[in-house]
Formats: C-alpha cells, structure tokens, sequence
C-alpha cells in the first residue's frame, strides 16, 4: 500500500491524522506564521528577494529617465509579481483568484494551464474562500516548474513536489507554497472529465 504510493514519485509522509483542534489552532496561526517567513525572507539575501529589491530599484530609475515602468499586475500579491514571468503566448484566460495567477488556453477537448501561486500561498486560506468545499476538489496533473508545493489530505498524508517535478494529485487535498519562490506550475485539464480522462482515482486512499 504505501510503497505503490511511493512509486508515483513524490515524497510521500505517513504522518497520523491531527486532531480538529490543533488544525483549528494551525490555521488561527496563518498570519503569525506569513508573518514568521517574511521575517525569515527579509534576514536572508534570498535570490526573490534581491530580485524583488531589483525590479523596485530599476522602476524608479525607469520613471526618472521618462520611461513608461511596467505596471505591476492588478489584484496579485507582491510575490507573484517580484518574479518577471512573461504573459503565456496563445492563452485565452487570464486571470487573478486569491493571488493565484492563471492563464489557459485549449488544445482539442483539453486545456493547457499556467498557475503561479505565491510564496505563502495556502489553498485552505486563499481560494478555500472563493469555493464551498473543504478541500481543493481537482485533480492536478502536469509538471512543476519553480518552487515547491506540499500537498495534504485528509488523513493526513502529504505530498512535496520540488521543482522539476511531474505532479499527479487526486481530488480532495490542501496545499501550499513552501519557500520564498512562487510556485509555478503547467497543468493539463479536461475539466469536468480530467480524472476519467487521465484515468486518475477520484480520491486520495489507501488500497
Ligand atoms: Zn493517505
């Protein structure tokens, strides 16, 4: 059982279910810990960091000569912006959910993504708002580029994904960004039919 999990390829923990309490408590503690990590970002000269410090320094230096400085994406949060990732060629959705960043266009029956999710990213804070479900009910399938994403289900399982890194996730999970890069992440869907199509399990278990 936890061996053929295992060969999917990503790093899989068996760690035992939390208690609804202490979840309750992790999750009063978000800001305290977003608060934590940008903290720790600002004492490290991480590689985001000095390109965020870049791109603020050559704006100004931009506006002095006259230049048009590019504007900054509406509704994204500083993290997502500090990395210069060009507009997806031939894409016929953007959009800006929570501070997630996508971009899709269609290939046959299929769709072919771009999701940037921030540094700081959790799914159960930011985009569990925008829907009525308790846990991401999508199948991820596709290859991450940048950064690193943990996946968790429901009891308690999770799931690291390093970039590079193919990512195949059931329905029915939380996730977030871990580190200072925004995650970047390339993704094949046929909506509704993308689990049948993949012939993926509609559900994260243990056979
Ligand atoms: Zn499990």
């Amino acid at each position: 059982m936890a061996k053929k999990t295992a060969r999917k390829g990503a790093t899989r923990t068996k760690t035992a279910a939390r208690p609804v309490a202490s979840r309750k408590v992790a999750s009063r503690n978000v800001a305290s810990r977003k608060a934590a990590t940008r903290k720790a970002a600002a004492r490290k000269s991480a590689p985001a960091k000095a390109a965020g410090r870049k791109s603020a320094k050559t704006a100004t230096i931009s506006r002095r000569a006259g230049q048009a400085a590019k504007r900054p994406m509406k509704n994204a949060k500083p993290s997502a912006r500090a990395v210069a990732i060009k507009d997806v060629g031939g894409a016929e959705v953007r959009r800006d959910i929570g501070g997630v960043r996508l971009e899709a266009g269609r290939a046959g029956t299929g769709r072919i993504k771009r999701m940037i999710y921030p540094a700081g990213y959790k799914w159960s804070t930011d985009t569990k708002p925008f829907v009525d479900t308790d846990y991401c009910m999508h199948a991820h399938v596709g290859f991450l580029v940048q950064g690193r994403i943990d996946v968790v289900y429901p009891d308690g399982c999770v799931e690291v994904f390093e970039a590079p890194h193919i990512v195949a996730v059931t329905p029915g999970h939380d996730g977030h960004v871990v580190g200072n890069e925004p995650a970047v992440l390339i993704e094949f869907d046929f909506e509704s039919d993308t689990i049948s199509k993949f012939g993926m399990p509609d559900a994260h278990r243990h056979d």
